[in-house]
């Protein structure tokens, strides 16, 4: 069986974690990443706290495997999140969006596996400071909230490890396994891989959105509203809309009241794939199937250990 610091540190078979994703990462799909070997991420940044105990239960009725829960730290009902995650007695808690130093020491102190998502090195370092387990360095091609300085995985990931002694997860533009050896070469010691999961059954997101992802080529996504946060989407009639406001220097006000409230939820889980927001990575141009996560999961591995076995030169 394989092991690494990963392995060892969450408990699974398999250096894989699935992302935690507003909208598409509920129980259903974090039980199953848990069940095939992997690690499975309850995405909480679209749950109302009720939501999330749902969720989590259910997860735990749905899998005997360690799974965790992604708190993006700028949700409104932050502090509900985490009572909940501690009378639930979740293991491992991904933080993202956020300063690591307001909560890491707090849910140490619980006993909680503690991981940090950054963009940069310095955020790396940071993080490491707070007391972090290990970190996601998360690349520019990543879909969703995407760090400013677009700094690619390619780049990310040695930088990132040389910055920190703690493990550290590759992510952004990660879906099969020779792009998991690649990450590893880099000094990467798991991989997290968010939109291959987006087409599973087991994702709660919309059939529509689904369909979107199979569709993308490269150069269907982009980085776009920076004046307010940095976000990868998929273009569609709202990208196309943002794209306008800004080419005609719309400020941070107009392109909030652009955004609205709930795009994100229109797009994703309504499956309104021209007026909502699309969050996907790069890595969309690669996926051409819906198929069950587990199946991900193992393709990815083997693809791994196949590369990993052939000779390169
Ligand atoms: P279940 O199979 O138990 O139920 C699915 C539920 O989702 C149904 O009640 C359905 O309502 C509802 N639903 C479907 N589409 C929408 C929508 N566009 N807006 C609001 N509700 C919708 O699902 P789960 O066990 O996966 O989910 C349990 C709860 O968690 C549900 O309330 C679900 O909405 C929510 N959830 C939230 C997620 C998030 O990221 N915030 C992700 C996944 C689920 P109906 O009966 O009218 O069809
Ligand atoms: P919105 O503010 O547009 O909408 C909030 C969504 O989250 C709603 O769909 C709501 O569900 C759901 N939700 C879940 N829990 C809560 C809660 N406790 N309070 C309020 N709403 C909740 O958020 P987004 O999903 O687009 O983004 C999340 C945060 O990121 C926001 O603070 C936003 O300002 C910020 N942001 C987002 C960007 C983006 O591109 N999405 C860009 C820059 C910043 P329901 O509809 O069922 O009420």
């Amino acid at each position: 069986m394989f092991s690494n610091r990963i392995t060892q540190l969450l408990k699974i078979n398999y250096p894989i974690i699935q992302a935690g994703m507003i909208w598409a990462s509920g129980w259903k799909l974090a039980s199953a990443v848990s069940n095939a070997g992997g690690l499975g991420l309850i995405g909480a940044g679209s749950m109302y706290p009720d939501v999330l105990k749902e969720h989590i239960q259910r997860c735990k009725a749905a899998t005997n495997n360690p799974f965790g829960v992604n708190l993006p730290l700028m949700y409104p009902d932050i502090n509900k999140h985490i009572e909940i995650i501690i009378e639930q007695k979740v293991p491992i808690v991904f933080t993202s969006a956020g300063n690591p130093t307001t909560y890491t020491p707090y849910l140490k102190q619980q006993g909680i596996t503690v991981i940090h998502v950054v963009s940069s090195s310095v955020f790396a370092q940071k993080a490491a400071a707070a007391g972090v387990d290990a970190i996601v360095a998360e690349g520019f091609e990543a879909g969703g909230h995407n760090g400013k300085e677009e700094t690619t995985t390619l780049v990310l990931i040695p930088a990132v490890r040389d910055a920190v002694k703690i493990p550290v997860i590759a992510a952004g533009g990660i879906a099969t396994g020779r792009q998991m050896l690649a990450a590893m070469v880099l000094g990467a010691d798991g991989v997290q891989v968010g939109s291959r999961f987006v087409c599973t059954p087991e994702a709660s997101s919309h059939l529509n959105f689904k369909e979107a992802v199979l569709n993308a080529k490269e150069g269907d996504t982009l980085l776009s509203l920076k004046k307010i946060g940095a976000v990868r989407l998929l273009k569609n009639n709202f990208f196309n809309a943002v794209r306008e406001a800004e080419l005609r220097g719309d400020d941070e006000e107009q392109l909030k009241n652009l955004l609205g409230r709930g795009r994100a939820k229109k797009g994703m889980f309504e499956g309104n794939v021209e007026e909502g927001e699309l969050e996907i990575g790069q890595v969309s141009a690669l996926i051409k199937e819906i198929k069950p996560a587990a199946e991900v999961v193992n393709e990815i591995w083997n693809e791994f250990e196949n590369a990993l076995t052939k000779p390169i030169l």
